[in-house]
């Protein structure tokens, strides 16, 4: 962790600095429902406190984590209570530490969530988890779309995310060296309010797909290409109809492997789940023909007219995972990989949205973002999950435009 007092190079986007925890106000508090973090620095300050009713709790319900991946992190770890609630919650929900204490006895995890910092280059970049319903209202909920500001300034508490260094040897023939050239193109395809969203994701495919074939076999052409494509002009990308039996049955089992009822303990997302499998029938013996009608309905009844005025929720949340995952070398230094995995995002949101609409006969934008924040933090936060469709797809050969294009 770099010295809190001097000012660093950042990149952000505008919102953070008008992000703020709204505490007991919180619907969904942070502290229910996960692990919750102690590193080393703030372990060791929680046993030599003076406050005895507070090191007496500290002996109770923080203890060492044998499985610790890094000391800066995740040294040490609350015990939660049965209920899945942080015992340090008040019967407000206001955290004990912060209050009898102070914010600097709030461990990196506690006070730097929901904002994750990434380091590449000489920059530190940091975002928004919107698995905290007020990050996600903040982000989603801006039709001006995300902007990036750079400012030199101390950087507050923080987990390091990612560390890229764009210039070290190893990427000197890799695609990674372009790495802010390809993100700033990759985002204003994104954010091209000229073509609908599910044809920005089409350009946005066909581009890295080209992008990686060029890399195979000759950096300096990819370069070139790279340079010279037009994010305000994609009009020439050639049309393809979706195929939605094959979504429909795609979610039937990716819905189905994710086990909700036994392995999921997010309420909410169980309710959803539950929702989406009814909207569809999906647990009937009907043929998928029928299960995609009902999705085709609710799309053109409700999903449909909704997007055309909240569109920008979606953008926003593409953006905002494409500045915090690193995009495109999301997953490894393959472009298409890291938009597969944006790809798997969108159409979760998409498809459980468009079965909340069918069930609630109507669509509103607070019920998109309460979507997308649920699923946030269900899905982006297993430790597994995501990450196994993600190969599974890869190892059916299905990470190709071909495949792709039909599903968005
Ligand atoms: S989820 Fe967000 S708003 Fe809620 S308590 Fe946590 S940081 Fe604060």
């Amino acid at each position: 962790m770099s010295n809190l007092k001097n000012p660093v190079k950042q990149i952000n986007p505008t919102y953070l600095k008008d992000f703020k925890c709204i505490g007991g106000s919180c619907e969904d508090s942070c502290c229910i429902g996960w692990d919750v973090d102690i590193d080393r620095i703030t372990f060791r300050q929680y046993f030599r406190t003076k406050d005895s009713s507070m090191r007496s709790m500290f002996q109770s319900y923080i203890y060492k984590n044998e499985y610790c991946y890094s000391t800066e992190v995740d040294y040490g770890k609350v015990r939660m209570e049965a209920s899945k609630r942080c015992p340090f919650l008040d019967e407000n929900c206001y955290c004990k530490i912060f209050s009898n204490m102070g914010e600097e006895y709030l461990s990196n995890v506690c006070s730097s969530f929901p904002r994750v910092t990434n380091a590449i280059d000489d920059y530190y970049e940091t975002s928004l988890y919107l698995s905290c319903p007020e990050a996600a209202r903040l982000v989603l909920l801006n039709p001006e779309g995300i902007c990036f500001e750079e400012n030199n300034q101390p950087l507050n508490k923080h987990v390091l995310g990612s560390i890229v260094d764009t210039r070290l040897a190893e990427y000197s023939d890799s695609p990674v060296k372009f790495f802010h050239l390809i993100r700033k193109k990759c985002i204003s395809i994104i954010q091209n309010r000229n073509y609908p969203l599910t044809k920005r994701l089409k350009a946005l495919g066909n581009f890295l797909e080209i992008l990686d074939e060029k890399s195979d076999f000759d950096l300096a052409s990819m370069y070139n290409y790279l340079n010279n494509f037009d994010t305000d002009n994609f009009s020439d990308l050639p049309e393809a109809s979706s195929s939605l039996p094959l979504l429909v049955s795609l979610f039937q089992e990716w819905t189905n492997k994710l086990n909700t009822f036994s392995s999921i303990e997010n309420a909410q997302f169980i309710n959803y789940t539950k929702l989406v499998r009814e909207a569809f029938t999906l647990d009937s013996g009907e043929d998928i023909k029928v299960k995609s009608a009902l999705y085709e309905d609710s799309l053109q009844r409700y999903f449909e007219p909704f997007l055309e005025e909240y569109e920008y929720i979606f953008e926003n949340d593409l953006v905002n995972i494409m500045f915090k995952n690193v995009f495109p070398f999301s997953m490894t230094h393959r472009m298409f990989d890291g938009y597969l995995m944006l790809i798997i995002h969108f159409l979760w949101v998409r498809f459980y949205m468009v079965a909340f609409f069918s069930a609630s006969k109507e669509a509103s934008a607070s019920d998109a973002v309460k979507l997308i924040q649920v699923l946030a933090k269900t899905l982006d936060h297993h430790n597994t999950y995501m990450d196994d469709l993600f190969y599974e797809l890869k190892d059916c050969e299905y990470d190709n435009m071909e495949f792709i294009k039909v599903l968005i």
